[in-house]
């Protein structure tokens, strides 16, 4: 019996590129799959930013051409490796991706967005042809590549190569939808009977995303409450007829985290490693420790006092309009304050003010750095994360693999992996808010700065969240059961 062929398309694979959890999800899954004997290969455009001598990429030598709108574009196929054998394809076009952003700059979108990724799905189909390489199963993420299901039952319909390739389509995060006006719709290639309401026209724009939705054999979230939370008017951002439309082939599989990349036993980003079976809290205070001095923040009762960690896009999906609305407050609790992340500038602005009023209180970086997200989850002792709406969410995953309670809003994949402490049956693994609102926040974080001096319960409840078990291997079981239902030949 020959071996699932599958090939994963995304924008996005860490360790190439990344902007959010989808690079974290694709550079993950493949590996996993290729465990349970998947043949598995994954796509993505060649951006500018790689490092092809540190990631070994290669070119193949392999080039393709066809039509975008009314010039005829080249694509160049590069490869590299990841795992034990999972290829890695990339597609060059200089004009189209050696460039500063992977979709924009800081003044925006790129306006040809629509060309560059109608390019990169159509030269995803290109590619494969080109290398004589037939998957069953084309597994596309999010937006930037939700056309390739329409291709194949369109443009490529009566090709031989293509028949019988299935796909599914997996949503990170429904806000991001790829809309485009009207006169763009010629550079897609497609008929223009393809721009109604049933199909890819959505409020008289192009939506790259609903095409996925409409076009793609199986669909699934990246969490099963948010594939349900999404087929409702609150969180379905105008598509929930559509998902609702297709519930019966929309499942949500929980993403996992790669535990070779975060485990505190083994992570060499750390100057101390612990594991739950031989945790000490001495171990973590020393953590909390280099953590402040790295910060200058004072470590004299860093025993005493929790620190609390985020590591996020600063953005309103993240909740820090409710972090920005409780900060003076916190600044008045015996805490420190953490953060980590990048995003809008009202919010850098706030949060950087704030920590040259209180630098003994809270410390900000306003920076993308892997090494200094290790170090934070591993020397704070609650992570926030008070997300408005969150598809899976991995920070409370690699918080409670750290040893460092999250804090959470029931949301989403918050829901599936988070559940609330009670300090009488000592049941829940941390700390869930009652609603969506700064008073909730607070009440939450004050639930967790007590129960903090009780140094006993705190470490059986560091203990039991260091346990869980969120590795990719289960979710990557659930991909291949659901790819099996679509290629029923395949045992
Ligand atoms: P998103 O919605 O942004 O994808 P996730 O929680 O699913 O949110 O994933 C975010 C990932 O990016 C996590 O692995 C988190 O640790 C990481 N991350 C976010 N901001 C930063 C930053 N400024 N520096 C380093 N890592 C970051």
């Amino acid at each position: 019996m020959s071996k699932l062929k599958v090939l994963m398309a995304s924008p996005e694979v860490v360790p190439f590129a990344k902007t959010g959890g989808l690079a974290d999800v694709v550079g993950a899954l493949p590996k996993e799959l290729e465990k349970l004997d998947v043949e598995v290969k994954i796509i993505l455009p060649k951006y500018k930013q790689m490092d092809v001598t540190k990631f070994k990429i290669n070119e193949a030598k392999a080039a393709f051409l066809f039509p975008v709108g009314s010039t005829m574009e080249r694509g160049k196929v590069w490869y590299s490796k990841i795992g034990k054998n999972v290829q890695i394809l990339l597609i060059e076009n200089e004009k189209f991706f050696d460039r500063d952003g992977l979709y924009g700059t800081s003044t925006g979108d790129y306006p040809d967005n629509l060309k560059r990724f109608v390019f990169f799905s159509r030269g995803v189909l290109e590619t494969i042809r080109l290398l004589d390489w037939k998957p069953e199963i084309i597994h596309c993420h999010d937006w930037q590549t939700a056309l390739i299901p329409t291709y194949l039952k369109t443009l490529y319909k009566e090709d031989e190569f293509f028949q019988g390739i299935k796909t599914v389509f997996t949503i990170h995060n429904l806000a991001y939808q790829g809309v485009f006006p009207p006169e763009q719709f010629v550079s897609t290639g497609l008929n223009w009977e393809e721009y109604n309401p049933d199909k890819l026209e959505f409020y008289n724009k192009i939506n790259t995303l609903k095409a996925g939705l409409v076009y793609s054999d199986k669909l699934t979230t990246v969490s099963p409450q948010y594939s349900k939370e999404i087929q409702t008017p609150e969180f379905g951002c105008g598509l929930e007829g559509v998902l609702q439309a297709r519930s019966t082939d929309l499942s949500g599989i929980l993403n996992g985290i790669d535990y070779s990349i975060w485990s505190p036993g083994k992570d060499t980003l750390l100057p101390i490693k612990y594991t739950a079976n031989q945790l000490k809290i001495s171990d973590k205070l020393k953590l909390k420790e280099h953590l402040l001095n790295l910060h200058t923040m004072p470590v004299e009762s860093a025993e005493k006092v929790p620190i609390l960690g985020s590591i996020s896009r600063l953005a309103d999906q993240k909740g820090y309009d409710l972090i920005a609305a409780a900060l003076p407050m916190l600044m008045n609790m015996d805490i420190r304050l953490i953060i980590l992340g990048t995003g809008d500038e009202k919010y850098h602005t706030l949060l950087s003010d704030l920590a040259k009023l209180y630098p003994e209180k809270i410390a900000v970086n306003l920076v993308f750095d892997e090494a200094l997200a290790h170090l934070i989850y591993a020397g704070t002792d609650m992570f926030l994360m008070p997300s408005n709406y969150e598809p899976c969410g991995l920070g409370q995953l690699i918080a409670l693999r750290y040893g460092t309670i999250p804090l959470v809003n029931p949301t989403g994949g918050l829901v599936d992996t988070v559940q609330d402490y009670n300090p009488e049956t000592e049941e829940g693994n941390g700390f869930v808010m009652q609603r969506y609102s700064p008073e909730a926040l607070l009440d939450a974080i004050s639930r967790g700065v007590n129960l903090y001096q009780d140094k006993e319960k705190w470490k059986k409840l560091m203990t039991k969240g260091m346990m869980l078990d969120f590795s990719w291997k289960t979710s990557a079981e659930k991909y291949l059961e659901l790819y099996k239902s679509l290629v029923p030949a395949i045992e």
